[in-house]
């Protein structure tokens, strides 16, 4: 059997509060596999944010394991797994984080030299995928330049260049209008079908979730299978 791309074992995650620990994620079970397209939904505030960060390696568990590509996050340095991410795994957030003084091209160029490539391939491999989530005409554009539409694709483009085995997305589309969330859509089919990229997305569209391959609802800090 293939190594799951991520897989979470009796998952614990819980916040102190003044006195009161809250516990978030109370034994979650997952394995995401690899092509798999997976969608989280939930109410607010139960905890999805928090499963994606951990999902990622942003953040450590209370108890439990994170496995990314086998790899026990918890067993690695600080350093090991900043490359584990920046090499496996794509990250847009709900809001963007688009680094202000940079162009679109430079903000999706980033992994690509944080991991060593040269400057030239990175800025060109950049633009093509600028070229695909639709901002050819945007590349010099610095994220105050350009809509919350686009600034969302950016975030995608940049998520998507490293080729990373899996993309982690917390309501990428929620707000943006239909034609675009539709042809950010299909870009993630299309990655999907040519890379076997995963994809788990966090989402209140249930447009988006329909298409995914699985959903998950998350609910008293456990996850259960959607229809
Ligand atoms: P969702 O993304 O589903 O809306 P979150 O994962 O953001 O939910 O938050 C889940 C719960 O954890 C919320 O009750 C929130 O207040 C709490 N929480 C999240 N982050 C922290 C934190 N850093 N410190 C304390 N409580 C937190
Ligand atoms: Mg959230």
């Amino acid at each position: 059997m293939q190594t799951a791309v991520i897989a979470c074992i009796d998952l614990r995650r819980s916040y102190q509060q003044g006195t009161e620990e809250i516990a978030v994620l109370r034994g979650v079970q997952l394995e995401v596999a690899r092509g798999e397209r997976l969608a989280i939904v939930g109410a607010s505030g139960s905890g999805k944010s928090t499963l994606l960060n951990m999902l990622g390696g942003l953040d450590l568990p209370s108890g439990g394991r994170v496995l990314i590509q086998g790899q026990d996050i918890n067993q690695l340095s600080e350093r090991e797994r900043c490359t584990l991410r920046n090499r496996q795994l794509g990250f847009v957030y709900q809001f963007h984080h688009l680094l202000r003084e940079f162009s679109a091209e430079e903000n999706v160029a980033m992994p690509l030299l944080i991991a060593g490539q040269e400057r030239r391939a990175a800025q060109a491999e950049a633009g093509r995928l600028l070229d695909a989530v639709g901002l050819a005409s945007r590349r010099r554009h610095r994220p105050s330049a350009l809509s919350g539409g686009e600034r969302q694709r950016v975030a995608i483009a940049r998520a998507l260049v490293m080729r990373p085995a899996c993309v982690l997305l917390d309501e990428p589309t929620g707000n943006l209008d239909r034609q675009t969330a539709e042809s950010i859509h299909s870009l993630m089919d299309q990655l999907n079908r040519e890379f076997a990229t995963s994809f788990v997305v966090v989402t209140h569209d249930p447009a988006l979730a329909a298409r995914m391959d699985r959903r998950l609802l998350l609910q008293d800090g456990l996850l259960q299978a959607q229809p």
